[in-house]
């Protein structure tokens, strides 16, 4: 594993009042790895976890080759075999339904009533659907007809799936790295797969910092406000599907803090904090980190959630092992949640083992003018309201402001604004980051 200084010496140069939010992403980014511990689950106990081995298919998809349709199975040479514009007609066998063990075609000049996934009868290789055929009665049995206009439509090998068209025995039905969704879980079922390796839980420990917070449901004192942060970071950890520890929060203090960070590196793969990153006389986060691991302090072009601490801290001075990687997010609310989806998402499913995509950007024309100076990337609430005309359109929530929490709450996503932008006028396309996709 590289160290952090490995790592931020790349972005030296950079100006370190300003730095730039997609090289620190990167830098999260290359120093993360996955936590190499793996767990067997039930299929049924494994949706949302992450696959930690591909998966082969032991099978093949279908099994054998079967018939697409309803209908009539047949070698597909007697459509050659019959004289020039006269009908398709054969002697008509037994019925073959899907479940059925394996049958044979007596003789080519016969067919066999065949069922929607029925196994191919040995000797046929085609199936006409049943909306094609007449049946009728003649001195030598029953016979299935087809009229010379609706043969000329069939070739050898119609309606027929062969074996191992989904999935060949030995290939890879899924990869590691995979979060397992309802399609995946039925996907291994079909191969019979009843268990399988996944990732562990990562362990995420997070606590808020500061004096003047007070836990929900006490008293507020005079001054003091309620740990929001708290909550928030506790559920968008519990979407991210990991195991997150809260601690609470913890005073301004650092000792108290050093303390709580010791215990985090010591139970949890990673640990978040909110506040006490900025430069004031009780922000201690960085200078606490510094002494127990190794940081680096980011303040970043992005608006809401300017400073930014990063790294790895450790149980004990022996510092043993990977340690536990760090964010410490700033304290205001909605800079909270920003730097969480724009910093912390990512890295901490890259941890968890999976194959991380990005977030999912669309875009989306403004309802009205939004005022901005170029030098930083923006992140503003949306509503997004569909016009007379059909079209979603973003719609500003109100003041801006990284402490208000409120207009996050009623916003439906929030619109990336690049750092060299300048004011928009209404109309113009924004990327818009959707809520409902920040899983
Ligand atoms: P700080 O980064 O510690 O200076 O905090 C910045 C602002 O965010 C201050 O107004 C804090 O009171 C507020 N704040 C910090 N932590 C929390 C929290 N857990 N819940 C709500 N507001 C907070
Ligand atoms: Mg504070």
């Amino acid at each position: 594993m590289k160290t952090l200084e490995q790592i931020t010496s790349c972005l030296n140069g950079y100006d370190p009042e300003a730095l730039d939010a997609d090289l620190a992403r990167a830098a999260i980014l290359d120093f993360v790895r996955p936590v190499d511990a793996v767990e067997t689950v039930p299929l049924r106990a494994a949706l949302g976890r992450i696959l930690a081995a591909d998966v082969t298919s032991p099978i093949d998809v279908p099994g054998h080759d079967n018939s697409a349709m309803d209908g009539y199975a047949f070698a597909g040479s007697a459509l050659a075999a019959r004289a020039a514009d006269a009908p398709l007609q054969l002697l008509l066998g037994a019925t073959l339904h899907a479940g059925d063990a394996p049958a044979a075609l007596p003789a080519p000049d016969r067919c066999l009533r065949i069922m929607t996934g029925a196994v191919m009868p040995a000797g046929c290789d085609t199936v006409v659907p049943q909306e094609f055929c007449e049946l009728a009665d003649t001195p030598e049995g029953r016979v299935m007809r087809v009229s010379p206009e609706l043969s000329k439509q069939l070739k050898p090998g119609d309606n027929r799936r062969l074996r191992g068209e989904d999935l060949a025995a030995g290939s890879r039905a899924l990869a590691a790295g995979r979060r397992l969704r309802p399609a995946d879980l039925g996907l291994l079922a079909s191969l019979g797969i009843a268990q399988v390796a996944v990732q562990r839980k990562l362990r995420v420990a997070f606590f808020s910092t500061g004096d003047e917070l007070t836990p929900v449901g006490e008293p507020l004192a005079p001054g003091a406000i309620y740990d929001s942060n708290g909550t928030t970071l506790g559920a968008m950890l519990a979407r991210l599907g990991v195991e997150a520890l809260d601690y609470g929060n913890v005073g301004d203090d650092p000792a108290l803090l050093e303390a709580a960070l010791r215990r985090a590196a010591g139970e949890a793969d990673a640990v978040i904090t909110s506040g006490g990153v900025s430069v004031g006389e009780a922000d201690f986060t960085k200078q606490v980190m510094a002494r127990i691991g190794e940081v680096a302090f980011w303040k970043m072009s992005i608006r809401p959630g300017r400073p930014m601490a990063f790294g790895r801290i450790w149980a004990d001075d022996a510092r043993a092992g990977a340690g536990a990687v760090m964010f410490g997010l700033p304290g205001n609310p909605v800079a909270v949640m920003v730097t969480f989806y724009c910093f912390v998402r990512d890295a901490l499913l890259t941890l968890a083992g999976e194959a991380v995509k990005p977030l999912p950007r669309f875009k989306l024309p403004l309802a009205a003018p939004v005022k901005k100076k170029p030098g930083r990337t923006e992140f503003q609430r949306v509503r997004l309201v569909a016009g007379e005309d059909g079209v979603l359109r973003a719609h500003l929530t109100g003041a801006q402001g990284s402490g208000i929490l409120r207009s996050m709450s009623e916003a439906d996503g929030l619109i990336v604004l690049a750092q060299h932008q300048g004011s928009l006028a209404a109309g113009d396309l924004v990327d818009v980051l959707p809520f409902e996709a920040l899983v």
